[in-house]
């Protein structure tokens, strides 16, 4: 591996792409500039072998931020070569130099959190306050978080000799830029592994800026490898014969391709996918705050959150004034410009997703639900859709059973828990569900018997890098966070399946 001081100094606070590191601009510049974001391949940014690039968007504006690079097989492969060749010298590392560098990565992520925060709302439509204050600490936290294990593995896994499975290859969406890349680069570097990340073709930025900070904090060339592009990278990614294993957060459908293209090749998999999530709230919950949890439960980051609480579930009793009471609520949601420090919920991501926000809303429609939604003034440009809350639904109806990933919330009504109990798992998938109740023992008895595999009481869509988050049945395996997080990233020493 190549000693980190050999290499020239790391640019600081530059985000000049492929060509050139000038010094940092404002971050407001950041949308005049239409520098071109080169990938990142053994520790420098470099053009795509095809010369091809495309525009990362504004989802507010519909303006192109920056140019980001297409890559193809061909670079796919570089980035494998170098994840390959750095992986010997990052897995030989004593634990205690690996968290080092995790830590010093901590510490630039908190550093630049005000700009990568901007960057994260620009390229992705986020309101600023969910960036700044949810999306960066979690960011930060789970590379301290990482940097904490990385020289105590033997304490994770006791009694049992594990080693790194060597190269990861990675492939993350668009919903939580700079978290998912954070939730999947910090296990894999602090078990040993080197990585080849893909992010989401429409929301690229940050992870690129995040490997300048990769650089600054003289992270071995090679280590972190970031590919841009469509689809079809993820494909070439997860395909590469000289990947050992896979982690990949996104869709079913997707996740299901994948795993058929990984059978049978003796590689890791792990796979976060979608979500339905079952809400409940019972008539003896403390209904203000309940009503609070199901606005965060749905509308956090406009409803593109795989764990969203998107269908309520209220006791009967009670389904009326609950109703009153969330509207009255979601009328005082603001939705607009997400860099206003006022905004509640910002833009939806992409057109494609705005598209298939409105073709469920209005299959609902005419299946004679009962769409509501408060009285407030959109942007005129851009990708907007109001919260929206959907009543007189069927269990078969299509906004019950299909992951809509936007702001929309499903409602329906249960008498008995046991009725709450089925109705929550009338779903294919699992990841998540919330529970509001003031008896503690029901609570007890109802998240094990709801197949998902994070249930929140009293509260919802709490994360810690010290939880594992991850799901069952349609919604995937694996777990990402805490000690259970760090199982994706090792296997039994001698090459055998992960202990
Ligand atoms: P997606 O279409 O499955 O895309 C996810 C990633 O896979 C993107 O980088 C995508 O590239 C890439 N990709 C597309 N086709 C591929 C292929 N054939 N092989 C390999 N990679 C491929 O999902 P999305 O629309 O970006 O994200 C929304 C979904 O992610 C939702 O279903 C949501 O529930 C799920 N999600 C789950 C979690 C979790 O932790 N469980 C967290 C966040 C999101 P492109 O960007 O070019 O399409
Ligand atoms: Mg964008």
């Amino acid at each position: 591996m190549t000693d980190a001081t050999d290499r020239s100094p790391a640019p600081r606070l530059s985000f000049g792409g492929a060509w050139s590191y000038d010094p940092a601009p404002e971050a407001s510049d950041w949308v005049d500039r239409r520098d071109r974001r080169g990938l990142f391949i053994a520790g420098a940014f470099t053009a795509p072998a095809g010369g091809v690039w495309f525009d990362s968007l504004n989802p507010a504006t519909g303006a192109p931020l920056a140019a980001v690079a297409q890559a193809d097989a061909s670079d796919v492969d570089r980035a494998v070569a170098a994840a390959r060749a750095a992986a010997p010298g990052w897995r030989a590392l004593p634990g205690e130099h690996r968290a080092r560098y995790l830590f010093r990565i901590a510490r630039l992520l908190q550093e630049r959190a005000r700009e990568l925060a901007i960057l994260e709302s620009l390229d992705g439509g986020k309101p600023i306050r969910e960036s700044r204050d949810v999306d960066l600490p979690l960011v930060a936290a789970h590379f301290f978080h990482h940097a904490g294990w990385a020289d105590k593995l033997e304490l994770a896994f006791p009694g049992r000799a594990v080693e790194p499975y060597g190269v990861v290859g990675q492939v993350i969406p668009w919903n939580f830029p700079l978290l998912m890349a954070a939730w999947k680069l910090a296990p894999a570097l602090c078990c040993g592994n080197t990585v080849v990340l893909k992010p989401a073709e429409t929301s690229s930025l940050t992870a690129l800026a995040l490997c300048e900070i990769l650089q600054q904090a003289e992270l071995p060339p090679g280590v972190v490898n970031v590919v841009t592009g469509d689809g079809r990278v993820g494909a070439a990614l997860v395909r590469h014969p000289d990947v050992d294993k896979v982690a990949f957060t996104g869709s079913t459908e997707v996740g299901k391709e994948i795993q058929r293209a990984v059978a049978g090749t003796g590689k890791g998999l792990t796979l976060e996918l979608g979500g339905k999530a079952a809400h409940l709230v019972f008539e003896d919950a403390a209904l203000d705050s309940a009503v609070e949890g199901v606005v965060r439960g749905i509308f956090f980051n406009q409803g593109h959150v795989c764990c969203a609480g998107s269908r309520l579930l209220l006791q009967e009793s009670i389904a009326e004034p609950f109703l009153a009471a969330l509207r009255r609520r979601v009328e005082r949601i603001r939705v607009g410009d997400p860099l206003d420090k006022n905004t509640d919920m910002g833009a939806i991501h992409s057109a494609a997703q705005l598209a298939r926000i409105e073709e469920l809303v209005a299959d609902a429609r005419a299946h004679g639900a009962e769409v509501w939604q408060p009285d407030c003034a959109l942007p005129g440009d851009g990708n907007w859709f109001p919260p929206t809350v959907v009543t007189r639904l069927g269990h078969v109806d299509r906004l019950m059973r299909e992951e809509v990933f936007g702001p929309v919330l499903a409602v329906a009504t249960f008498r008995h828990p046991d009725e709450a109990v089925d109705k929550a798992n009338d779903t294919a998938y699992g990841l998540s569900a919330g529970i509001w109740t003031d008896k503690g023992s029901r609570i007890l008895d109802l998240a094990g018997r709801i197949r998902a595999g994070v249930v929140w009481n009293n509260t919802f869509n709490r994360f810690d890098p010290g939880a594992a988050f991850g799901g069952m049945r349609e919604s995937g395996f694996g777990r990402e966070g805490g000690r259970a997080g760090l199982s994706a990233y090792v296997r039994s020493a001698g090459g055998l399946a992960a202990p």
